[in-house]
């Protein structure tokens, strides 16, 4: 996602980069803060507000930052530039009273809880909790309004319904992109997870919305009882529950104030409960077992997508096996017939277009009729294999080794002249006379005749002929007393038999 996607104040940017410098001193801040008399305005008006429930008024911005220090800067700055992001009109008041009631729920729960030092950044992490809605925003303001005005608890499976990325996970990635602390970033990533998360802002934001969800659709007796459920995991007494509810709408009002910003008349806790007639009751009834009917649809829905993608990965990769098992010989695991004359096809017509020359080099086991005869077939078989080897371990990438047939095998050598054949070709007989092979007491070797022969040019090249040529030197090879290399381009030897 584009960071400009949602644009963020530059002068609260600058703030928040300058307090995530390890070693930025808070006048520094001040001093940023007073370049805008704006900002310097606002920021008093948050801190005098009544959900920063300071001791005394706070008149100017160098006392402000003092009494806030780096990270309570810091936290301001963020949540003006939060406040910006939710546009003016219905819509944008909604969004914005949803993220404010999160913001004061988290820091009265966190001083409740004996968190008084963490109070700033719950704040922080409540107001950022909705940050996915408001990106989507944005981008479409009528669906961010109509997922924003569903009950709390079903927003991801509206947004998962619609096809839109769900908040937490958009408003997550945001927060990254933002460099914003990573307990506000896992507090905006786990707030509708089941269980709530380990670490304390992140804990403290989680339940923070489900005391939210209370004032924001669905039924308030069962939204306060999960609030309750939310508040007991966290140690957090029912009692406390209540009298937080009761205080929510009106700091939520001030906070908005605190902002200069309309978030319409807020419902109190006491008016809340007298609305929820029975009919609603019933409504909301019926309304969760949807909700819960849509998210094991849902559930199955992804697990089917996955299972697809699992089947055409599996498909695409025994198709690849296939593919490799039929080009591939069994015994020496170079490319077979086929796959060679493919292969010479390919690069014939890469040579022509490039004019650079390609060689073969085709070689044949010397005697290996009686090679078999004396020492078996599955000695001949272990010869085969090593050779098999010895070309893969001795070529360079770019030169194709393929078992041509029976004991005869070929190389292709893209761009390479018959000279270089020739050294490779020399160098190849050399090791092969080499080998030692093992079979039980006894050590075996064998030597190979081979045949070279090139194209060069920028005209059609026909494969068949320049195996040919190849073919033919090889005989000559043989026919001059075997174990030597000859080459297409110069007189053959002359029969010695
Ligand atoms: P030359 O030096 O003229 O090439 O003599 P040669 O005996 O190698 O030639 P010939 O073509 O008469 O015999 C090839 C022999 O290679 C026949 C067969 O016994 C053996 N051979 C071919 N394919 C295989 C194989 O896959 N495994 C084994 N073990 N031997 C094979
Ligand atoms: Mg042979
Ligand atoms: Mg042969």
């Amino acid at each position: 996602m584009a960071k400009s996607e949602v644009p963020i104040s530059a002068l609260a940017m600058q703030i928040v980069q300058t307090a995530l410098k390890p070693n930025c001193s808070v006048s520094e801040l001040a001093q940023l803060a007073s370049t805008d008399p704006g900002f310097g305005m606002r920021l008093l008006s948050v801190i005098n507000s009544a959900a920063y429930a300071l001791p005394n008024k706070v008149s100017d911005v160098a006392q402000a930052s003092a009494l806030l220090g780096v990270d309570g800067m810091k936290n301001i700055a963020l949540g003006l530039s939060m406040s910006q992001m939710a546009p003016i009109g219905p819509d944008g008041e909604v969004l914005l009273a949803n993220s404010l009631r999160r913001a004061v729920a988290a820091r009265l729960l966190a001083q409740r809880m004996g968190l008084s030092k963490l109070s700033d950044e719950c704040f922080t992490a409540g107001l950022f909790l909705e940050t996915g809605l408001l990106a989507l925003a944005n981008s479409n303001l009528k669906l961010a309004g109509e997922v924003a005005r569903w009950p709390a608890e079903a927003r991801p499976v509206h947004e998962r319904l619609v096809g839109t990325t769900p908040h937490p996970v958009r408003g997550a990635e945001l927060a990254r992109a933002w460099n914003l602390s990573e307990h506000t970033t896992q507090a905006i990533a786990c707030h509708h997870d089941e269980e709530p998360p380990e670490v304390p802002v992140a804990r403290v934001a989680w339940a923070a919305e489900r005391m939210a969800a209370v004032f924001e659709g669905g039924s308030p007796e069962t939204a306060t009882a999960n609030a309750i459920a939310a508040a007991a995991k966290l140690r957090v007494p029912s009692s406390a529950v209540t009298e937080l509810l009761e205080r929510l709408p009106q700091l939520v009002s001030d906070a908005a104030a605190g902002f200069e910003r309309q978030v319409g008349e807020q419902v109190s806790y006491e008016d809340l409960k007298l609305q929820a007639n029975q009919k609603l009751v019933e409504l909301n009834q019926n309304f969760q077992s949807m909700v819960h009917r849509l998210e094991r649809l849902l559930a199955e829905k992804e697990q089917l997508i996955q299972e697809k993608d699992e089947l055409h990965a599996n498909l695409e990769a025994a198709n690849k096996r296939l593919a490799q098992i039929a080009s591939t010989d069994g015994l020496t695991g170079l490319f077979n017939h086929r796959a060679f004359q493919d292969s010479l096809k390919r690069d014939l017509h890469r040579a022509k277009r490039s004019g650079n020359p390609l060689s073969i080099i085709l070689f044949d086991v010397d005697h290996f009729k009686r090679f078999n005869d004396t020492w078996g077939h599955q000695a001949g078989d272990a010869v085969l294999q090593a050779l098999g080897k010895l070309l893969l371990a001795t070529l360079r990438q770019g030169d194709v080794p393929a078992r041509y047939g029976g004991e005869e095998f070929v190389i292709i050598l893209p761009d390479t002249p018959l000279d270089g054949a020739y050294i490779l070709a020399e160098r190849l007989r050399i090791l092969i006379s080499k080998l030692r092979i093992k079979m039980g007491e006894n050590t075996l070797e064998v030597t190979s005749s081979f045949g070279l022969a090139q194209v060069v040019g920028r005209q059609e090249h026909d494969s068949a002929q320049l195996v040919e040529a190849a073919d033919k030197a090889l005989y000559a090879a043989k026919r001059a007393g075997r174990n030597r290399v000859v080459r297409a381009d110069r007189p053959f030897p002359e029969p010695t038999g």
